[in-house]
């Protein structure tokens, strides 16, 4: 266990009386009645964490929530309710109007309302906690994967990472791919409807937030199964695709993060009707590999096993 996780595990995890699914997934689940469950989860942006704290105030408004909808999109739940803890360095009125309308763009997208909050003033820091529906049974947990099941990916991956490097200064990204890996970094679209469509397909599903190889993992440790990927069949734009070689290259698409697409496994049996609801939700979702019996992550390239140093973003690793 990496040490992000090893403390959550230490010192936050115990036994719940109330709650269906507690810690360990991309959201908790508790009944409410109706034949519904609430689904709630929380995510954090910390300034020079997670974005450069005099970046577009839009931008990250739209991240801010995003974000969070994509961990309802991993679990299969329908977003509708937010709030929004924030902590402010001083009242910037420019700011907070390009925040705050970045915030609503997504929250009218996908039909989130904003219910309540706090605010304090303290160094820039925005915490958003998503509430949303899913009828009981139908969430798609990190658990269920099975042998023998296929790994899907949707959109691209490592553009984002790719967009941070370029702002780190460095790498240079030329031509088109510039403003296609910056808009991944910082406007993420959740997957909001693959992840709902996938109820009754997937047996596994995550949110890419920290990197395919670590997400993938948590789903293989919590479904107790081992996976082999292919490296070139991660979707990717050609601007990474033609670089494949390059271990930049390699830690972009495979350990990068920010990607917010979703990693899911489903049965061989539902090949077409995952396929046929890509083009329906004109989202392309690629196969990437299958899980296996034997343990481990393991990444082929050219029939070749790659040796990977870092499988993703841990905040204490
Ligand atoms: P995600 O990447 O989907 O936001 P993580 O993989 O980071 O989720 O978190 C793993 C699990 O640990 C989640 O179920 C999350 O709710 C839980 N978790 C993280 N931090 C804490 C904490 N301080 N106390 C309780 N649970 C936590
Ligand atoms: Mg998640």
């Amino acid at each position: 266990m990496t040490p992000e996780f090893n403390l959550i595990h230490q010192f936050f995890t115990r036994p719940t009386a109330q709650t269906d699914l507690s810690i360990g997934d991309d959201a908790a689940l508790i009944s409410v009645g109706n034949g519904m469950q609430l689904a709630i989860s929380t995510d954090m942006l910390v300034a020079g964490t997670h974005f450069f704290a005099d970046g577009d105030p839009y931008q990250l408004g739209w991240k801010s929530l995003a974000v969070n909808i994509s961990d309802m999109a991993a679990i299969g739940a329908q977003a509708k309710w937010a709030t929004l803890a924030i902590a402010l360095p001083d009242i910037n009125d420019t700011w907070l109007a390009a925040f705050s309308q970045g915030f609503f763009a997504c929250a009218d997208q996908f039909d989130v309302d904003l219910i309540g909050g706090d605010t304090t003033r303290g160094p820039l820091n925005i915490s958003v906690q998503i509430m949303g529906e899913i009828p009981i049974g139908k969430a798609i947990q990190r658990s269920g994967a099975k042998v023998d099941d296929d790994i899907w990916v949707s959109g691209n991956l490592g553009s984002a990472a790719l967009g941070l490097v370029h702002l780190q200064n460095k790498t240079h990204i030329l031509g088109n791919a510039l403003p296609v890996c910056l808009n991944a970094l910082h406007m993420p679209t959740p997957r909001l409807g693959l992840g709902v469509a996938l109820r009754d397909m997937a047996s596994s599903c995550i949110d890419i937030s920290d990197g395919l190889l670590a997400d993938l993992g948590h789903i293989l440790q919590a479904s107790n199964c081992g996976a082999t990927i292919l490296l070139e069949h991660i979707p990717c734009i050609d601007y990474l695709k033609q670089d494949l070689q390059n271990a930049r290259t390699q830690h972009a698409i495979l350990a990068g993060g920010d990607d917010y697409e979703l990693c899911f496994t489903a049965p061989k049996t539902k090949r077409a009707a995952i396929q046929m609801l890509g083009n329906q939700l004109g989202l392309p979702l690629s196969l990437i590999g299958e899980t296996q019996e034997k343990s481990g992550l393991h990444v082929m390239h050219n029939n070749q096993e790659l040796t990977i140093s870092s499988k993703g973003f841990d905040h204490f690793g």
